[in-house]
């Protein structure tokens, strides 16, 4: 059992969350999840493109790369015999190409590409605090400047939920606020003025017959968040406190569990059928061998999870 003094956004929000969470799956390490599922590859596929196109290769060219990055992808989970590649349209090839064709001549694609210059995709940046000695890292998808000489940093999302409340998600936004942060302090900029969401939005319905729909729905937006030197402050104590709080958890072996707010129906937390067994646990080291494997008959596995892992 080791921890790693390494946070990102995603990393601070399961803590926040849960600690029991955190302390499951980023210190014990374990998961459902590594085998992939196709919302993530088409996700990955999305913004191999569009990392591409914002590099200056030409349109159709980058399409053509997420086109076979995803097949290979596909091609994967059916070898693996994940039956959910049947089940969602967006494993379909000619789904992938008129969703990006979309996003990229009259979606949040197209509006960025008319009002930012210079982009630099893909920013592995890592900002360590000189005296606790943890990192924040950050995998910013794209950080230009505007024509008017503003930095401004973008998170591409897919999705197949609507955009309403992506609007709402921006109220109490960490993610691109954290980005911000780490962007000045490692000094790739000085000042980054604004953030936003690229947001596409995918769906399309199984029919009866079992056929995919031949209607897609298509929706996309641009949504920006003006960032402050508060936006900044409040992002780095974030970070002081959430590590100091897990090295705190992690030295008195309390990551407290939320079992009694946790609602099952959710279905938003992968360790439920664990927590049945073990919410009262005080994760002992023979209650953390008997974790193990109790998770493992149950089909969880151990995997490291690292953020500039991922493809
Ligand atoms: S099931 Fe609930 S209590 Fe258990 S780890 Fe997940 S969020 Fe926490």
């Amino acid at each position: 059992m080791e921890l790693e003094k390494w946070l990102d956004n995603t990393k601070m929000g399961t803590f926040e969350r849960c600690p029991r969470e955190f302390f499951l799956r980023h210190i014990l390490m374990l998961t459902r999840e590594s085998e992939g599922s196709v919302a993530t590859e088409f996700g990955k596929a999305f913004h191999h493109t569009l990392e591409l196109y914002f590099s200056g290769t030409d349109k159709d060219e980058a399409i053509q790369s997420g086109v076979l990055k995803l097949q290979e992808s596909i091609n994967r989970l059916i070898e693996a015999g994940d039956e959910r590649v049947y089940e969602d349209a967006r494993a379909d090839i000619d789904t992938f190409v008129r969703a990006i064709q979309y996003f990229l001549t009259a979606g949040a694609g197209q509006e960025l590409r008319s009002i930012v210059k210079n982009a630099k995709c893909e920013l592995k940046l890592t900002y360590t605090e000189p005296e606790s000695k943890w990192s924040l890292l950050g995998r910013i998808d794209l950080l230009a400047e505007t024509h008017a000489g503003q930095h401004m940093l973008v998170d591409f999302k897919t999705t197949s939920w609507g955009l309403r409340g992506w609007g709402n998600k921006l109220l109490t936004d960490t993610q691109l606020q954290t980005y911000a942060f780490i962007a000045t302090k490692t000094l790739v900029v000085k000042e980054v003025h604004a953030g936003a969401y690229a947001i596409l939005h995918v769906q399309r319905r199984k029919l009866k017959s079992g056929q995919f729909s031949p209607n897609i729905t298509l929706d996309s937006a641009l949504l920006p968040l003006a960032l402050t030197q508060d936006h900044l402050a409040r992002a780095e104590n974030r970070f002081l406190t959430v590590s100091k709080s897990i090295e705190h958890a992690y030295e008195s072996r309390h990551f407290p569990c939320v079992w009694s707010q946790c609602n099952r129906l959710t279905g938003v937390c992968q360790f439920h059928p664990l927590c049945e067994r073990f919410w009262r646990s005080s994760l002992e080291n023979s209650e953390v061998e008997h974790i193990y494997e109790i998770a493992f008959s149950l089909g969880y596995i151990q995997h490291r999870w690292h953020p500039f892992e991922e493809d």
